[in-house]
């Protein structure tokens, strides 16, 4: 395996939604009637017979919800109303969540509890409040006694392509942006933050308190890998996160909503998404976490036939969901319609060895010996011989196969399943440890 990555140019130039005018106004969508908010902790781990958190709770708008006044793990209601139901929910590759069902009351109240946590802001307050905002805020990497963050990228551009949810806080909120930039730095005591964004959408934003970079427009630039090598001249190695080399990500659309909740004390609930309908148009939604997806299709009078699918995220990296009651999540930025007549079609085919991967790939990956190995499952060898850790899941390589081997898809299993090797192996050692001391 290479020690560091390196990078090649896609060819492809596959250019970010252009930021138009119809995508400045978000389009307003009847309240849901329910949301479903998931508690990040496996429904069988918790005691419910003591949990605070129940069926028939009634709850307001911004209310933080836990099992106990001590626990980590939270909700915040999106809505004014009463938990209808509390279930065990199996998210992607088998992780163990709790779904929360919240049904709406016709009338709202608003839970302002946060208003006196807001005056001190720091970590401690963060870790409590803000950790299930929308655009999923990374908290966590600043938590512990070490400073190992130096720097913050807000990254004001989006992961996929036709996705405009970032870009669309930037240019509509450019007071919560300043409100929320500033938070983070009272919060984490780093003071380097730096804004990335396409030059065209540059203009009027250099005062908001942080330094404006370029990100290049052709996809897959505004990924933190490419945006750590091209703007900030440091190249993450194979298997290392920007956080490794002291550099946090925060999406702008987290960083909006930190900014909102400071500033009227109530916490932020309102995700912003792409609606992607079947012929690539799209339009921006403003809805409440946890609305269902099929309250924004039914919105654009969408009508689902055999088939057809529905896609969490854009088209690159995206990933199908199977029902319409799936909700909105924290770091949920686009729903996607894709028509079964547009959806490619994965084979069994063998590879032909056209080398179109390769040449697709940024990270400069043997893309051809490397699915070789992740459709044989030997996921260590991937990553010891063919850079499986040096990918940064742009999609590219399943993009242009011409024999529609669902590339991207086993290199998400791969990952997933050696972090999960080497997560049981470090529980190993720990209790042998324990059960020698
Ligand atoms: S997803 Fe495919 S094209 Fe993109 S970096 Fe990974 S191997 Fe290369
Ligand atoms: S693009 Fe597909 S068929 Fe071509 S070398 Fe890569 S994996 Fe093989």
């Amino acid at each position: 395996m290479r020690n560091k990555s390196s990078f090649g140019s896609a060819s492809l130039n596959l250019t970010y939604q252009p930021f138009t005018d119809t995508l400045k106004v978000p389009v307003a969508i009847a309240p849901p009637k329910q949301v479903t908010l998931f508690l990040y902790k496996p429904y069988a781990d918790i005691n419910w017979k003591q949990s605070l958190l129940k069926e028939g709770l009634e709850v307001k708008t911004g209310q933080r919800l836990a099992v106990s006044d001590d626990d980590d793990a939270y909700i915040v209601s999106s809505v004014t109303g009463a938990v209808k139901s509390i279930a065990a929910f199996t998210s992607d590759y088998g992780r163990e969540l709790t779904a929360v069902t919240i049904e709406q009351a016709a009338k709202e109240s608003i839970d302002d509890s946060f208003k006196a946590a807001a005056e001190n802001m720091a970590l401690e307050t963060a870790l409590k409040y803000l950790c299930n905002l929308p655009g999923n805020p990374p908290w966590h990497l600043f938590a512990g006694d070490e400073k190992k963050i130096k720097a913050i990228v807000i990254n004001g551009m989006d992961r996929d392509l036709l996705v405009n949810a970032n870009q669309f806080v930037v240019a509509n909120q450019v007071s919560d942006l300043t409100v929320g930039i500033k938070a983070i730095k009272q919060i984490t005591g780093v003071e380097t933050v730096y804004l990335a964004l396409g030059r065209d959408r540059m203009q009027g934003l250099g005062h908001v308190g942080a330094t404006l970079i370029p990100v290049d427009d052709v996809y897959p630039g505004a990924l933190p890998r490419l945006i750590m090598k091209d703007s900030l001249n440091q190249i993450v190695p194979a298997g290392r996160e920007p956080e490794d080399l002291g550099v946090a990500f925060f999406s702008a659309q987290a960083v909006v909503a930190i900014g909102e909740s400071f500033a009227t004390g109530i916490l932020s609930i309102t995700n912003t998404v792409t609606f992607i309908n079947k012929d690539g148009s799209g339009s921006v939604v403003r809805v409440p976490m946890g609305t269902p997806v099929g309250d924004i299709i039914r919105h654009h009078d969408v009508t689902l036939e055999d088939r057809d699918r529905i896609v969490l995220g854009g088209p690159m990296t995206g990933q199908a969901i199977y029902s319409v009651a799936h909700p909105v999540q924290r770091d949920t930025d686009a729903v996607m319609i894709q028509a079964r007549q547009q959806i490619p079609h994965v084979s069994d085919y063998p590879c032909i060895n056209c080398g179109e991967c390769v040449r697709a790939c940024p990270a400069l990956i043997q893309v051809n010996m490397l699915v070789r190995f992740l459709e044989a499952g030997q996921y260590q060898d991937a990553a010891d011989g063919y850079d499986l850790l040096s990918c940064f899941d742009c999609g590219l390589c399943s993009y242009v196969c011409p024999a529609r081997i669902p590339i991207f898809q086993h290199i998400r299993l791969g990952k997933y399943e050696l972090k999960r090797a080497q997560e049981a192996e470090a529980e190993t050692a720990q209790e042998v440890e324990e059960t020698d001391a």
